[in-house]
């Protein structure tokens, strides 16, 4: 249902007017971006100390504002203390930590290396900011997929808009109302709103667009992204594939998978979204998983303080119509009221049941039989590929060559999304999953530009002698050579 409330601009200091028609404002972020240019053009966001400083007050922002986080994300989908802690908080300070440790080192110049005829030049990578750069985010994880995006660009030195999720609506008034009092206010900015919102933002020239959310709208941003040409991340979802091999210990997968499905209510991108494997593997794995349910949730989950909500009604009911697929082995139960929904198991599901035409995104995992590797792969690899992929084996050799016959943005073997807690790993997907990634140093690089530098001394002119006109075959031979071969060591006169 479209909300009609007409949204107060949640740091209204920060957005100024173009010029007024009709009374209206023909670009209510004009404003907002000019001071955001001037303040990047100055320099301001360039050195060290100022990014170091940022970098602080954000960790500051978490530290001093937990509970108030904490509550906020429990408000908007039950979201559980410990796993809005561990998703929101300690991830987001976890890569703080990193890019303050590092951040000197990644800044570097980076040499590189030369050819003869370059050899007493100075070649290096300059990692440049590249300016005002706009980052989008959904509602699942509100805090973890607006702040470590902002991280990576506060240390490569970018001005940023935040727009967070209007749909997780408690979190994006925090975020408006409270982040703003610890950031330089002329180099971030945040924008509170919708689709209406959203569309008009975009239709501003950014140096970067960082966009996580659905494919859908992955595709309006990056059609309004092309008009300028602007570079851009689209961290996008889709349906995840698990393959579970009839070679496996069923408690142990069902533990995994159950924790990773049902984690955040269901309600991760990352999710295993649908299992494929054998009857036979499905029989022994069922028991399994109520095994797991009821361990993990107890015999009512409606009362477990560990199982989150569906964040929205539209959402709730969108949910509840996919469980007319095939059939309910386990859970099922909903109450609307409360937007609860039990983890459920559905069997019996065909390839052509709605829960196998969309992303599933709550607490369902339907199995999909299959009877080998083979129609497994075949499966996966003729759907879009997935921003993630699992596989389940005591056989090694199964899991590498899931592994090493298909595509994901990431891959995930006898486990569920643990590579997301390894800031070393890249995360992003791929194809209608995505473009580009993110995290740790990986960050730093998508907001970095990479600016190839070469200086070379306004003397010595007799050395470039050897490569102007008139040519002749000497001159061939030796610019070849030059050109093509490299000293074994390093050297350079400046
Ligand atoms: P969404 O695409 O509906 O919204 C994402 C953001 O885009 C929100 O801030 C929203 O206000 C904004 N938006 C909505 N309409 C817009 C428009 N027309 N123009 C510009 N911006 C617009 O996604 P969602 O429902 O918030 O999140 C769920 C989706 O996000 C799922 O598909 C999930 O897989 C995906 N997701 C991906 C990742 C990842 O890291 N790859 C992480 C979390 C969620």
């Amino acid at each position: 249902m479209a909300r009609k409330v007409k949204r107060p601009t949640a740091n209204p200091g920060s957005l100024g007017t173009a010029c007024q028609l009709d009374g209206k404002p023909a670009n209510p972020y004009a404003g907002t971006l000019k001071r955001l240019r001037d303040a990047f053009d100055s320099g301001r966001t360039r050195p060290a100390e100022f990014r170091i400083a940022q970098l602080q007050a954000l960790s500051r922002f978490l530290k001093e504002n937990r509970k108030l986080i904490l509550d906020t994300l429990k408000k908007d989908m039950g979201k559980p203390a410990v796993e809005a802690d561990v998703s929101e908080i300690v991830l987001c300070e976890s890569e703080i930590k990193l890019a303050l440790n590092n951040l000197h080192t990644w800044m570097k110049d980076e040499k590189v290396e030369k050819n003869l005829a370059t050899q007493l030049d100075s070649a290096f990578i300059r990692k440049e900011p590249y300016g005002v750069a706009l980052i989008i985010a959904p509602w699942n994880y509100p805090l973890n997929l607006l702040l470590v995006p902002l991280v990576g660009a506060i240390a490569a030195g970018n001005c940023v808009i935040l727009k967070p999720s209007e749909i997780s609506k408690n979190m994006e008034k925090v975020v408006a109302e409270v982040l703003p009092r610890y950031l330089d206010k002329n180099c971030f900015a945040i924008v509170v709103g919708g689709p209406q919102e959203a569309t008009a933002l975009l239709k501003n020239k950014f140096d970067y667009i960082f966009f996580t959310g659905s494919s859908r709208v992955g595709r309006i941003v990056m059609t309004a992204a092309s008009k300028h040409l602007t570079p851009i991340t689209l961290e996008l979802g889709g349906k995840n594939p698990c393959y579970v091999d009839d070679d496996c210990d069923p408690q142990n997968v069902a533990n995994r998978v159950a924790w990773f499905r049902f984690f955040n209510a269901g309600q991760t991108c990352v999710a295993p979204d649908f299992l494929l494997c054998s009857r036979e593997t499905q029989e022994r794995l069922l028991p399994a998983l109520q095994r797991a349910v009821t361990q993990f949730y107890g015999k009512d989950p409606q009362h477990s303080p560990d199982l989150g909500r569906i964040i929205s009604e539209k959402h709730f009911h969108r949910l509840r119509g996919l469980l007319g697929s095939g059939r309910v082995a386990l859970g099922g139960q909903w109450d609307e009221q409360e937007r609860y929904m039990a983890p459920t198991v559905l069997v019996g599901v065909q390839e052509t049941d709605p829960v196998m035409q969309e992303e599933i995104f709550g607490p369902i995992l339907p199995i999909v039989n299959v009877q080998s590797l083979d129609e497994a792969v075949a499966f996966i690899n003729k759907r879009e590929k997935p921003l993630a992929l699992y596989a389940f084996s005591n056989n090694a050799k199964v899991v590498n060559e899931v592994l090493e016959r298909t595509h994901s943005g990431n891959f995930g073997g006898n486990d569920g999304f643990m590579y997301m807690t390894l800031m070393s790993l890249p995360f992003g997907g791929v194809g209608l999953s995505g473009m580009g990634d993110y995290h740790g140093k990986f960050t730093f690089d998508t907001f970095s530009q990479r600016r190839g530098c070469l200086l070379r001394s306004p003397r010595l002119e007799m050395i470039n002698q050897l490569r102007y006109p008139p040519y002749s075959p000497r001159h061939q031979r030796l610019l070849v050579w030059l050109v093509d071969h490299k000293l074994g060591f390093p050297c350079s006169i400046l």
